[in-house]
């Protein structure tokens, strides 16, 4: 199976300004064509320091650098290939041709710091950039396979697509197979998983990840040269993995967005949807509206963040608010009837807590929710404790909430 190695070049790659989503991005595109990524490496946009990451990767078949591509004269990546491989850069009219008309045709005047992204290593090709002045530049040296390319992702995500495979194929570089399955955990602890993973026995590579987003992913992977072999002993293990998690009533999804499985099951069964949002604070409805066609499904969000608000505009009385607080059963039952008020939608959804990290108290600490559900002719609360930071305690808010409806219609 072939290999590869990914250099991020860039000083606010290092310097911890931007994140490197290139590499994870050219990794998961490496891992569908089953090729076998071993390193990345991100370096400082200084020449000696690209030419060590390059040597330090050699053994790699294929060696995908990006970032260092533009026109200044921190952008040092094509200098830093030819001394590596002791190749000279050679200018081409034809490229300085196509970038100078780029700026012709927007009626901007052509900077001359431009002409160095029209230089090439000998032998090498230019890869086209549909969304930018920097070509990328493949090059097969000695049956090693060399990509430059742009570091905005804008620019290389498309080159990487319309690429990558193609060349790849060329050089009969796909014959090596990867199997990877993933699955989705919500609402558990990582060790907790790994506890009731580690009693299983798979045949299959495992990792699992607590994601930003606050659930955890399972991944699966077998690689190896029979396609069909790899896909039954990860479908296998997946299986024994899915059963076990389900006896333990663990709430899981595949690989794919809630809010999107959520979307396309109501479009499915025809309802419609709204939310009361107090503790998301409007978050919840970003997360469905991101997905296109949430119109199809989505009536309108009301989000009530203050005791006023939650009376002038979702019917909570004062003396539920005054009785039980803000977060409660009572209030968030009110909320979501409140809704079905306002909006008519056959699902309608309330949800109130602390997010902390101030303001939670013995009887109500923070993570304390409360949700209203409103789906169809049931209506119902649920509470639960959720753990960790803001950010997380409303994702999970979320989570739970997208997964509740899921089960239940
Ligand atoms: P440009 O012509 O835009 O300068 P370039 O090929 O020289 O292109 P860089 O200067 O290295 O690329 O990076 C330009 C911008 O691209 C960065 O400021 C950053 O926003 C984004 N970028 C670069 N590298 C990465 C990376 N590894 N992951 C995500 N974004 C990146
Ligand atoms: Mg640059």
């Amino acid at each position: 199976m072939k290999t590869a190695s990914i250099i991020s070049v860039g000083t606010e790659i290092i310097r911890g300004n931007i994140f490197d989503t290139n590499s994870s991005f050219i990794s998961k595109s490496l891992n569908h064509l089953s090729i076998d990524v071993k390193w990345h490496i991100s370096v400082e946009d200084i020449i000696d320091d690209i030419v060590k990451a390059i040597d330090f990767v050699k053994s790699s078949d294929l060696i995908i650098i990006t970032g260092g591509l533009g026109p200044t004269d921190d952008d040092l990546t094509r200098e830093a290939l030819s001394a590596y491989l002791n190749n000279p850069l050679n200018f081409d009219p034809e490229m300085w041709e196509h970038i100078k008309n780029l700026f012709i045709k927007r009626n901007l005047s052509v900077p001359v710091s431009n002409k160095k992204q029209a230089m090439k290593i000998n032998g090498s090709e230019f890869l086209f950039n549909r969304f930018g002045t920097a070509p990328g530049i493949y090059y097969n040296h000695k049956n090693k396979l060399f990509f430059l390319l742009p570091g905005p992702p804008v620019e290389n995500q498309p080159m990487i697509k319309e690429f990558l495979e193609k060349k790849l194929r060329e050089n009969k570089f796909l014959e090596g197979n990867i199997h990877t399955e993933v699955i989705r955990i919500y609402n558990s602890g990582e060790s907790e998983i790994a506890e009731i993973i580690s009693k299983i026995k798979i045949n299959s590579e495992l990792g699992y990840y607590f994601t930003q987003n606050g659930w955890i992913e399972i991944h699966l992977t077998k690689k190896g040269n029979d396609k069909f072999k790899n896909k039954e002993t990860v479908e296998k293990d997946l299986s024994k993995i899915i059963k076990k998690l389900k006896s333990k009533n663990k709430a899981l999804t595949e690989n794919i967005d809630l809010s999107l499985l959520l979307l396309n099951k109501m479009k499915e069964k025809k309802l419609t949807l709204s939310f009361a949002e107090s503790i998301t604070g409007g978050n919840l409805t970003g997360d469905f509206i991101k997905n296109s066609g949430a119109s199809e499904v989505f009536i309108s969000s009301i989000v009530a963040y203050s005791n006023e608000s939650k009376i002038k505009l979702l019917n909570v009385s004062e003396e539920t608010l005054l009785n039980y607080g803000a977060v409660s059963k009572e209030t968030a039952l009110e909320m979501a009837s409140g809704l079905k008020e306002k909006t008519y939608a056959d699902i309608c959804v309330s949800v109130t807590g602390i997010a902390g990290p101030k303001g939670g108290s013995k009887e109500k600490p923070v993570g304390l929710v409360y949700f209203g559900f409103i789906l169809k002719d049931k209506k119902y609360s649920k509470k639960e404790n959720f753990f960790g930071t803001r950010e997380r305690i409303i994702k999970r808010c979320i989570n739970y909430i997208f997964m509740e409806i899921l089960n239940n219609i």
